[in-house]
């Protein structure tokens, strides 16, 4: 145990769920950790740190420009709060009460998730268009353009887009439709990392979030926003502190000053706090990502399991080569096996979404190698 666990009487857990935020996310690279450490003995420009920052984002995401968040989710409610606002510091000031301004956002019916919250944090009322044909087996049409088309208002703020692989198809419909009529799209790609080239893959969108702790192993609270410039700027506004004096308030060259004569107080964001360390933590673990030889890491996850595999037979198997590789060890009883395996003197956590077939999952991205052998021995134990 670490010292610091130890003070406080928390146990260590070996995370086989995949980069769970409940679990603590990601497991920081000493770089990244460095790069914090560094960030931690300075004073800066916060502003200025994250135009520097999202200027790295941008390059990444081929988009105009980016910031830090403080995780995808606080993306997605600073994205909704950008297409509420805009450059409009009185819209600013009043969000998240919406009320005479464009403030729908609208969404197909099958990209309806729990994240949907955060869109409404900010104010945005959700209208769901389109049917669920694909996902109940009924048809075969997903969302099309004309559904959008009739669903646009002058209430319209903005189309929210969950990305998945197999909402993909899609897209370029809802770019299209909603480019004709004006209306921004927010990419919600918080998860879609591997492969590293999905980074720049929605620069057709307007705005678009990745979660900084998952796969690309920044700080955990952390996320990338990244987009059009004039909204990635209403973003940063209204996250920033601004406790500024008009009179010498000089922000970074991304804000201008032709839109924002005044500055506007603090804004809805202003809660999603990011600090310098988490923002220098989360350049250096991308720089990191970016750089990595993805098709040797993913084999050494895929070699890693396999070793993991043969100490459980017939009941182990590795999928097929999919975004991250994956064991599936199946079980007489699922649930049971998992609370088995929560109860051993090092908690073992392994993903649960198909326990109740009894069918466990696991997942090496948050697991040191050395708990290998540990989580071998634990499954074993489940047989
Ligand atoms: C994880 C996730 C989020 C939230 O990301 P955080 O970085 O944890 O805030 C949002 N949307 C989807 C689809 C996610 O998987």
């Amino acid at each position: 145990m670490t010292a610091i666990l130890a003070r406080l009487g928390v146990p260590r857990r070996i995370n086989a769920a995949g980069t769970l935020t409940r679990l603590g996310g990601s497991l920081m690279a000493p770089e990244v950790v460095e790069a914090m450490r560094q960030a931690a003995a300075c004073s800066l420009d916060m502003a200025e740190l994250q135009a520097a920052a999202g200027a790295v984002i941008a390059r990444a995401t081929g988009m105009e420009a980016g910031m830090v968040t403080s995780g995808a989710a606080a993306g997605l409610t600073l994205a909704a709060a950008a297409c509420l606002a805009g450059s409009d510091i009185a819209r600013m000031a009043a969000l998240p009460d919406s009320r005479g301004m464009p403030n729908e956002i609208l969404m197909a019916r099958t990209h309806r998730n729990a994240y949907d919250h955060a869109l409404r944090a900010a104010g945005a009322r959700i209208i769901d268009i389109g049917h669920n044909d694909r996902g109940t087996g009924a048809g075969i049409r997903g969302i099309e353009a004309w559904e959008i088309e009739a669903a646009i208002t002058p209430a319209t703020a903005a189309f929210a887009f969950a990305a998945t692989p197999d909402s993909l198809g899609d897209l370029p419909v809802v770019l299209e439709a909603c480019r004709r009529h004006g209306v921004p799209v927010i990419v919600d790609a918080a998860a879609q990392l591997p492969p590293k080239s999905n980074l720049a893959a929605f620069a057709a969108a307007d705005l678009v979030v990745f979660s900084g702790g998952k796969a690309i192993g920044g700080p955990q609270p952390t996320g990338l926003l990244a987009g059009r410039r004039d909204l990635i700027a209403s973003a940063l506004l209204q996250q920033q502190d601004m406790d500024v004096s008009p009179a010498t308030w000089s922000p970074p060259p991304l804000i201008d000053r032709n839109r924002f004569p005044f500055p506007p107080h603090h804004g809805l964001g202003r809660g999603f706090k990011v600090g310098k360390e988490e923002i220098c933590g989360l350049v250096a673990a991308l720089d990191l990502f970016l750089a990595r030889d993805e098709a040797a890491w993913l084999q050494g996850l895929r070699d890693r399991l396999a070793a993991i595999a043969a100490g459980l037979g017939e009941r182990a198997r590795l999928l097929p080569a999919g975004k991250v590789p994956l064991l599936e060890v199946s079980v007489a009883d699922g649930p049971a096996a998992v609370r088995r395996l929560l109860a051993r003197p090092l908690p073992i956590h392994v993903g649960e979404r198909r326990a109740a077939a009894g069918i466990l999952t696991v997942d090496l991205q948050a697991v040191r190698p050395e708990d290998d052998a540990i989580l071998a021995e634990g499954l074993a134990d489940c047989l």
